[in-house]
């Protein structure tokens, strides 16, 4: 303590939705996702403040409504309070969601620790006409409050300076009021802890008040901590056991009902004392827009018209940059030939890495069109009442409507869409919505659609990618029926589905979301798809055929020393068989060759079989390898007009089917690896089975079936 720097953990614990992250990025000055809707901040968050002679590192705290210890978020949190002791808690509270907030405040008093109150969304609570006395709502919590407007920065230096204070006991009105639940329950509640401070075993006997309502609330975590993993007096078995009998019979109800409705009643109680609400007209419109948005007929109509514009916009729009893009590349690639040596080296940058890596990231724009469409409708509250509607379609499904977010998410990414499933209480419904999230079609797999479509359907690109969504959809659909009714059988549990006021995004939150998309896209082609793009490069050129079924060489010589009115045609036809036969005897080739009766049922040619082997690194592979494939030998051309020329064998029908087995088989390594992560390994088997048997079987129907239709 030399240098007099002290360090201090604080963390920010609140509802999801509350602003948390919006306030440890203006805590922090880091670039965190910003999401309006519950579930996106599934794990902890780090950041460091210097303030004073202070050192603080802030940890953002997965959002929750409650710190028992039902759903992985919730015990992230409460485990983290409890297993690092962090110096005090910022708790972020939605201004205009007072009540709900302050449910999970109590919790947080209850365990003992310092905590500074946050009023966020301070800006919405006033435009609401909620009005809240925060110096009496400090007196009653025995905590400093603060009022935040968390996306502008605005009270973030009072938020700090009040946490230094409550630090270094300057705060008058500190202390830890012990929550009321009512005098039956709080009897019951002293008795208990006294025995617990009797028996003093495990680390959560610290706070024998806390283990006590624990106890009586049945925490099954508490309970095997206390009853099995240590030795508790016999009497604190018996009184406990005493204990809730007696609760049963004086309140009629079970214990946790008990004592979540006293912690409810002691909210209310807060919230009469301290706010006051005057109707407003902002807020009878936003009613106004949720009927209308969420309306049983209307509403699903509206969501199809808004996801059908994304998609038309992200295709259309797109396909400008896409086009200077491509100049671009082949600009490159141009120069590339001209200037370097000719040799294997040559042949490596120009193929090898800018025909690889310059084949996805034409696809650039249409990514970030796509993201931009979606954070807006993040943003703006649209996506929770998208959630909402969905609600009942999930039931259908056997889900509930907070699955309805992973499932969204998966079309951006399927990774973080399966951790997002960890804000879901029931493990049944993790696992459905886990194997569901795949089907949803991510955006790396847009490239392919957007190749193929474009080769194929020049007309109705957009259209088709469309219904390639739609069916994946379908499928899961068909998916979650078909496991409701076999495997995995629903549990009901009833749950509330909140909406959050409509908000203006803000382009900050939207370019920030878009960048860090565009991030992970440039990062995913400096990185794995360099390295797949040179691989396949090396696959491909070697070993070297010397001996040829012609002479091409002189053959083309010859051509070349006496030219004819068509030399010129044959001599790229001849250039193109020899290059071909070398493709062949590459050992890529002859793993297309093994292939190849695998996929020729799908109308699938070799290249195509040996993509769908490589997509399993990434699915933007699949199109790298198609690049690579193509341009081998070939002159610099666009891939959209090789796969359409008549040599590749294609039909605008194999190409359908191809963009549904890409859609429907098993998305990529770091898929597989974080379903082994979330539900275990044999579920992670179970996806990557079930769902390239799909692929493999309905390419089979589309393709077979289209044939007989005269496709
Ligand atoms: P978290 O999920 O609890 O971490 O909340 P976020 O930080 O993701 O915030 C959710 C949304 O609320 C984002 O769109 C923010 O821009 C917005 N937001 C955060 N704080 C405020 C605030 O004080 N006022 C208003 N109007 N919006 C806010
Ligand atoms: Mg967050």
């Amino acid at each position: 303590m030399v240098s007099g720097v002290k360090e201090i953990t604080i963390a920010l614990a609140g509802n999801p939705n509350s602003g948390k992250t919006s306030i440890f990025n203006a805590l922090t000055g880091a670039h965190q996702k910003v999401a309006n809707f519950p579930g996106v901040t599934v794990e902890k968050r780090f950041g460091q403040k210097k303030y004073g002679d202070y050192d603080i590192q802030i940890v953002d705290l997965p959002g929750t409504y409650s710190l028992t210890a039902y759903t992985p978020d919730e015990k992230i949190a409460r485990d983290f309070i409890i297993d690092e002791h962090p110096d005090l808690i910022i708790n972020v509270i939605d201004s205009g969601n007072l009540e709900r907030g302050l449910y999970l405040t109590m919790q947080i008093i209850e365990m003992g620790i310092d905590v500074v109150i946050d009023l966020n969304m301070w800006d919405e609570a006033q435009s609401a006409g909620i009005e809240i006395d925060i110096d009496k709502l400090s007196l009653l919590l025995g905590a400093p409050v603060v009022k935040t407007i968390g996306n502008r920065g605005q009270g973030i230096d009072a938020l700090l300076s009040a946490a230094i204070s409550l630090k270094e006991n300057r705060e008058k009105i500190h202390r830890h009021p012990p929550v009321s639940y009512g005098f039956k329950l709080d009897d019951v509640v002293a008795d208990l802890s006294k025995q617990v401070s009797l028996c003093g075993g495990c680390k959560a006997c610290q706070n024998p008040r806390w283990l006590a309502i624990k106890l009586l609330e049945g925490d099954p975590i508490i309970k095997k901590q206390c009853f099995e993993e240590s030795r508790p007096t016999a009497s604190l078995k018996s009184r406990l056991d005493s204990s809730i009998g007696h609760l049963k019979k004086t309140t009629n109800q079970d214990p946790e009902t008990a004592i979540t409705e006293g912690r409810y009643g002691y909210v209310a109680g807060i919230v009469r004392e301290v706010a006051k609400q005057l109707p407003s007209d902002r807020m009878r419109l936003s009613v106004r827009i949720d009927n209308l948005l969420t309306h049983r007929v209307w509403g699903y109509p509206i969501f199809l018209v808004m996801m059908w514009l994304i998609f038309q916009s992200t295709f259309k729009l797109g396909s400008y940059p896409m086009d200077w893009i491509e100049a671009g590349v082949a600009l490159v690639q141009q120069w590339a030939i001209l200037y370097l040596p000719t040799g294997v080296i040559a042949d490596l940058i120009v193929d090898g890495i800018i025909g690889g890596v310059g084949s996805v990231i034409v696809f650039l724009p249409n990514i970030v069109i796509l993201f931009l469409g979606i954070s807006i409708l993040e943003d703006s509250g649209y996506m929770a009442r998208a959630a909402f509607l969905m609600d009942r379609l999930m039931h259908f499904l056997g889900l509930h409507g907070k699955s309805f977010i992973p499932l969204l998410m998966g079309f951006g990414c399927s990774v973080p869409a399966i951790m997002a499933t960890r804000t879901l209480e029931s493990q049944r419904d993790r696992i459905v919505t886990i194997l569901l999230i795949p089907l949803m079609s991510c955006s790396a797999r847009l490239p392919v659609y957007v190749l193929f479509a474009g080769a194929f359907f020049a007309d109705h690109a957009a259209n088709i990618i469309f219904s390639i969504y739609l069916l994946g959809v379908v499928a899961s659909i068909i998916t979650a029926r078909l496991m409701r009714r076999t495997i995995l059988r629903p549990d009901d549990a009833p749950f509330v589905m909140e909406l959050p006021p409509y908000r203006w995004p803000t382009i900050l939150s939207i370019m920030i979301h878009m960048w860090e998309r565009t991030k992970i896209y440039l990062r995913k082609m400096g990185g794995v798809i360099l390295l797949a793009s040179i691989i396949l490069w090396f696959l491909g050129y070697f070993p070297i055929k010397s001996d040829f079924s012609q002479n091409y060489d002189s053959q083309i010589e010859q051509l070349i020393k006496s030219p004819t009115e068509t030399s010129d045609i044959q001599i790229a036809k001849l250039k193109g068989m020899k290059a071909s036969e070398e493709l062949e005897y590459s050992f890529i080739g002859r793993l297309g060759n093994v292939i190849h009766p695998l996929v020729t049922p799908l109308g699938f040619n070799w290249e195509m079989g040996v993509s769908i082997l490589t997509g399993f690194v990434a699915k933007e592979v699949v199109v790298s390898t198609i690049g690579v494939l193509y341009h081998l030998g070939e002159e610099a051309q666009n891939l959209q007009t090789i796969l359409s020329n008549p040599e590749t064998a294609l039909t605008p029908l194999s190409a359908f089917a191809f963009m549904v087995f890409i859609l429907l088989y098993t998305p990529c390594m770091p898929t597989i690896f974080a379903v082994k992560r979330e539900i275990g390994v044999k579920w992670m088997w179970f996806s990557v089975i079930f769902q390239a048997l799909m692929a493999w079987i309905s390419a089979l129907i589309i393709f077979q079936g289209g044939k007989l239709l005269g496709f």
